[in-house]
């Protein structure tokens, strides 16, 4: 990476909002539910499945954590009568976990409820290392009172394999992804090919567990590590699913579709974008282009 993509990147706090906005929209459905909706139809048409986050996170009062609650069985309701093949993904901090954990436990089985009662999904999103203990609280909670639920395992953190170990006798549903929160190493693998091989090694370990895995990686070498090891075992398309991200690698997407694998598209939506779009900015490699386009007022390719 040059020095001046390096600035960038990690500069990105202090490039002005209307830029980071202009670059970031690829990534975000728009700002309203029917922005998402229109969304989830196109990525249905093409053959993937969809699930949906309100986007918002760190919420530190009880109200907006409220709101959020409605804002998510509203969203359930239209995916249902819209007759869209999607569920939805949510954070833990968006729904009250850094006011009250037994708050965010009450607002989060709320949405699972009503999920349950829809016969559709919950995913529990995975924020940074603070969250981790209690959001796996939260999923073995829900697991053994409501069902339709999954959660969120990160491979570049030292702790997910023996997680992978506690979890597997409950038959989890676990999106496996790298992690995109910086974490210090003394809790987290920093090489990015160590990270790889624990990705490769904790999805082998799900996979032959039994445990039904999102794949969730642009990575198109972990991409073909999971096809091999589906292969290897012989599992069906039911048994497993690939992740992708809105607005990174429609290619990629095409391709494990091509090859007959089930694809869920991550669509994000809402007002509260800047967190989101910054961590999905900095993960993209022609960022310093697409930020200095912007800045000369050229339109972002
Ligand atoms: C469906 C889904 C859900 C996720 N949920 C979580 C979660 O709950 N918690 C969490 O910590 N992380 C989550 N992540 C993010 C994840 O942890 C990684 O940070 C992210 O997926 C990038 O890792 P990668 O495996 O794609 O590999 P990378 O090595 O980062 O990317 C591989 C290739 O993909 C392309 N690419 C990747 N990102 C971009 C981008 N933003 N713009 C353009 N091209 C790009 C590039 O070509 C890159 O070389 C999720 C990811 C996905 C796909």
């Amino acid at each position: 990476m040059s020095l001046f993509d390096s600035m960038v990147k990690y500069g990105m706090p202090l490039i002005p909002k209307p830029i980071v906005g202009r670059v970031a929209r690829r990534y975000v459905a728009g700002e309203t539910m029917d922005d998402a909706v229109r969304t989830l139809r196109t990525i249905n048409d093409e053959g993937a499945m969809g699930t949906v986050d309100v986007l918002g996170e760190e919420v530190k009062e009880r109200g907006k954590a409220a709101a959020a609650v409605e804002q998510y069985l509203a969203l359930l309701e239209r995916i249902q009568s819209e007759g869209l093949d999607a569920n939805v993904s949510i954070k833990p901090t968006m729904l009250g976990l850094k006011i009250d954990e037994a708050l965010c436990a009450a607002n989060v089985e709320t949405i699972v409820a009503d999920a349950a009662r829809r016969g559709t999904f919950v995913r529990i999103d995975m924020e940074d290392h603070t969250c981790t203990d209690a959001t796996l609280r939260l999923y073995r909670r829900l697991v053994r009172d409501i069902g339709h639920v999954g959660v969120v395992l990160q491979a570049y953190l030292h702790r997910t394999v023996d997680d992978i170990n506690a979890l597997l006798p409950l038959g989890p549903n676990i999106r496996l992804c790298k992690g995109i929160y910086r974490e210090p190493r003394t809790i987290a693998w920093q090489a990015y090919e160590t990270v790889r091989a624990n990705f490769i090694y904790a999805n082998d370990k799900l996979l032959e567990g039994g445990a039904y895995v999102g794949i969730a990686t642009h990575d198109s070498h972990l991409v073909w590590a999971a096809m091999a090891t589906i292969d290897r075992l012989g599992l069906e398309p039911g048994e497993y699913e690939f992740q992708m991200l809105y607005g990174v690698d429609e290619e990629l997407r095409r391709i494990i579709l091509d090859r007959g694998h089930r694809l869920r598209v991550y669509v994000p939506f809402g007002r509260d974008w800047y967190p989101y779009s910054l961590r999905r900015l900095r993960e993209n490699p022609t960022v310093a282009h697409h930020v200095s386009r912007a800045m000369l007022g050229l339109r972002p390719r």
